[in-house]
């Protein structure tokens, strides 16, 4: 194993600890990184609010361990930590749930699997301080989990514990952004404005991202911004296979790429790669039953710099009252917070949550389903608003006829 830390959070493997107070779950973290980065104390209750740390494990890539505190934490602020964490079951591929030899499951033990198996969750539990209790753990004898007993004090069973993440982290879907669409020699142009929004010196992770999955994929590039796009076009031997624009400027875009040439965002390519496409086509289409004074909760998954006319503020809101033909009551959410109340809202709005992994936007789009509110991403709202929906499915042909024949 060896440390990685340029590989963003949401493209890692999330691997979550659960357990009681003191059962030793920031030791365990501390044995598999072979680091001191978790802080260990006697005094039960030393982890409060999730602590992440970003690893590799080979042969699985990169991941990110997430140390919870305790399920049995008690009084007013125990019970807050508690439901923190089970929010990481939200965002967690696997869960580890350490226990203590010898013994069986507590009640609050055999609750968090009970979720976790709800969630379709693999889990592994692992029995700590098994250095202290030699004997055979009874523990989870009948969950129907890999059981693997260590001792994070003296690294025993460490090995083998990471065998059985390997052999538990359910096949990590590495789903491709847009590779899987092209063939090898194709030539994409990205749009990418450079406007006050724009980060000083550097591409946006999407468009990073984006242009390494076309490379991994033999395939080339042209980068520009939406005033340089005609003449870029222009200087090209023969027609782009693909142009991919940043939503915000999908009108300027769609009116100067030809009508032959396929025609999407890097927000809708990540519709695709971390939720479900399908579902956010659907929500798009859903905005033209908004009615005026309708409440519409704008949701961003991280808490990135705003500017003055903030797409999420600003821009769409705005489109959005305009569409209508009246004003909307919109609310904000960010970062990690999702709100519990969404049965109020007619519409979400969510961000193409670039720094969320898939399993944290699949459960943000299973809350929205349970609570029967349609949910759209920026891109797919803004094309929907710009009347350019179907252009800009059209590299995803089959999701385009479904979305194009079924009823909202
Ligand atoms: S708001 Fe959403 S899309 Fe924008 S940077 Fe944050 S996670 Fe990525």
């Amino acid at each position: 194993m060896r440390a990685l830390h340029n590989t963003p959070r949401g493209n890692r493997l999330h691997i979550a600890i659960f357990g009681r107070r003191n059962v030793g779950k920031s030791s365990l973290i501390n044995a598999i990184t072979n680091q001191n980065i978790a802080l260990v104390s006697d005094v039960a209750g030393t982890t409060t609010d999730p602590v992440y740390k970003s690893m590799e494990i080979l042969p699985i890539g990169p991941v990110v361990l997430i140390d919870t505190a305790g399920l049995d934490d008690q009084g007013e602020l125990g019970a807050l930590r508690v439901r923190r964490s089970y929010s990481v079951l939200n965002k967690a591929d696997l869960a580890l749930i350490v226990v203590e030899a010898p013994g069986r499951l507590q009640a609050c033990e055999e609750d968090i699997l009970n979720k976790c198996r709800e969630k379709n969750l693999p889990v592994i539990i692992v029995v700590n301080k098994c250095d202290l209790h030699p004997l055979d753990a009874e523990v989870a004898r009948d969950t129907g989990c890999d059981v693997v007993k260590v001792s994070a004090a003296t690294g025993q069973g460490i090995e083998e514990l990471k065998m059985a993440i390997i052999r538990n982290a359910k096949k990590w879907e590495d789903r491709p952004l847009i590779g899987d669409v092209l063939n090898p020699g194709d030539h994409v142009i990205l749009v990418t404005p450079i406007d006050a929004a724009a980060p000083k010196g550097r591409l946006i992770l999407p468009q990073v991202q984006t242009l390494r999955d076309i490379l991994d994929h033999n395939c080339t590039a042209s980068v520009c911004r939406e005033t340089e796009l005609a003449a870029t076009l222009k200087g090209l031997r023969s027609k782009p296979a693909l142009v991919i624009t940043d939503s915000q400027v999908f009108k300027q875009v769609a009116a100067v790429v030809p009508a032959d040439v396929l025609l999407t965002s890097f927000s809708i390519l990540y519709a695709r790669q971390k939720g479900d496409l399908h579902t956010l086509a659907l929500g798009a289409r859903a905005i033209d039953a908004l009615k005026p004074g309708d409440k519409v909760l704008m949701a961003e998954a991280c808490t990135h710099h705003r500017t003055e006319d903030d797409i999420g503020r600003k821009k769409i809101p705005a489109w959005l009252c305009q569409h209508v033909g009246g004003p909307l009551q919109f609310e904000w959410s960010s970062g990690s917070g999702y709100p519990d109340n969404l049965r109020d809202f007619s519409l979400i709005v969510h961000c193409g949550g670039c720094m969320i992994n898939p399993r944290e936007m699949l459960s943000r789009l299973a809350q929205a389903r349970a609570n029967k509110v349609p949910i759209v991403n920026y891109g797919l709202a803004i094309a929907h608003l710009m009347g350019i929906l179907p252009r800009v499915l059209s590299p995803f042909p089959e999701i385009k006829e479904a979305i194009l024949s079924q009823e909202v």
